[in-house]
């Protein structure tokens, strides 16, 4: 019905313009699939410009798949400190050892083998196949969904409802001599042109062959929720001994189990003069309005009677422990953790007096 020599072209036309518009990314510079597995675990749901660093000192720290294998989990945390999902950690953690286990160290060639690897999902095997292994399989995730939808010209339809339909016409369409290639440019595709809002279609290599080119009126988006928490930066001792009390979020926690943050108030008993910053944070659907307020050793009877260990944390060991992103992100603003260039640095241990009377308390927004 014509399809064939379409999908020809459009396979032609997709893998020339990736030949020369591919950005030049670290993971792009292999084939060790172990490095091709750690970089599309860091890619789902996360932007290019964000992994590049985070994957880099990943790889740095574990080269290889049996040094991962044998990494403390907490470890491995801290490296993925501030990236979010932390889900995707443990389960390629989880995985390597299973690897090691199970397949003598060896990771599994095909999709269908890898996607039974504990948290290997569908997208991550296809991905890590078709571009290590050269096995011919889709990879579609939102990005490639989107191309194709706007492509093939259906109407778009929230959630998964139309996953099969498109499943089947993508896994008809990639390219079987370069299917590695071909993901990738369906992904760079959605990701540099063939964007949510504002497509460029004047510079997309497939609109000849697009029934869209343009904007769908898009599937309602998730409505995202906002929640306020209060939060209490507590310190003891001076610099360089200064300590900061944090809390470990439960083992059994839908969200981050095990990771380290600051501890939250009881509701209503924080006051104005406490207050060191506001800071937004997204957490998926969520907008987090939360507010920290610095307390003395005396106001820790304010804290809110959490579930969590508590422990008093030397500011000095802060960079090596595996806190939440919001964590890492407000100890920076307050110049706990270095790596924040807003504004003047100073140490929050620095001064012998009163450390946390010395910050202004300032809006800040991510
Ligand atoms: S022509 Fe426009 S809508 Fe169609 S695939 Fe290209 S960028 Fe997307």
């Amino acid at each position: 019905m014509g399809m064939r020599q379409e999908h020809v072209d459009i396979r032609q036309d997709l893998l020339q313009w990736f030949d020369e518009h591919a950005r030049d990314l670290p993971w792009r510079q292999t084939r060790d699939p172990y490095a091709i597995w750690v970089s599309e675990t860091m890619l789902q749901q996360t932007r290019v410009a964000v992994v590049i660093d985070y994957y880099t000192r990943f790889m740095a720290r574990f080269p290889t798949l049996q040094s991962l294998a044998q990494a403390d989990e907490a470890e491995v945390l801290t490296l993925w400190s501030g990236l979010g999902y932390y889900r995707r950690a443990r389960a390629l953690h989880e995985s390597a050892r299973a690897v090691v286990a199970e397949h003598g160290g060896v990771i599994p060639k095909t999709a269908a083998a890898l996607s039974r690897l504990p948290g290997v999902g569908v997208y991550t095997a296809a991905a890590v196949a078709s571009i290590a292994f050269g096995e011919p399989v889709a990879a579609v995730d939102g990005n490639v969904e989107r191309v194709l939808t706007r492509y093939f010209g259906h109407e778009p339809v929230p959630g998964s409802a139309r996953s099969g339909e498109l499943r089947r016409a993508a896994e008809d369409l990639v390219d079987r001599e370069r299917p590695g290639d071909f993901n990738q440019a369906m992904m760079e595709l959605g990701a540099t042109v063939c964007l949510p809002r504002g497509p460029m279609c004047l510079a997309c290599p497939i609109r000849e062959g697009c029934a869209t080119r343009g904007e769908h009126p898009a599937p309602r988006t998730r409505k995202m929720l906002s929640r306020k928490t209060a939060l209490a930066l507590v310190q003891r001792r001076q610099w360089p001994r200064a300590e900061v009390l944090l809390q470990r979020r439960p083992p059994d926690a839908a969200q981050m189990p095990n990771m380290w943050e600051l501890p939250s108030i009881k509701e209503g008993q924080e006051s104005e003069d406490m207050l060191l910053l506001t800071v937004r944070h997204s957490i998926t659907n969520t907008n987090y309005y939360v507010t920290v307020y610095g307390l003395t050793m005396n106001e820790q009877k304010i804290l809110a009677k959490d579930a969590g260990e508590r422990v008093w944390v030397p500011v000095l060991d802060l960079p090596e422990q595996p806190l939440t992103g919001l964590t890492r992100k407000i100890l920076k603003r307050l110049r706990v953790l270095p790596g924040f260039s807003g504004m003047p640095s100073m140490a929050i241990g620095d001064s012998p007096q009163d450390p946390i009377k010395d910050l202004d308390p300032a809006v800040v927004r991510s």
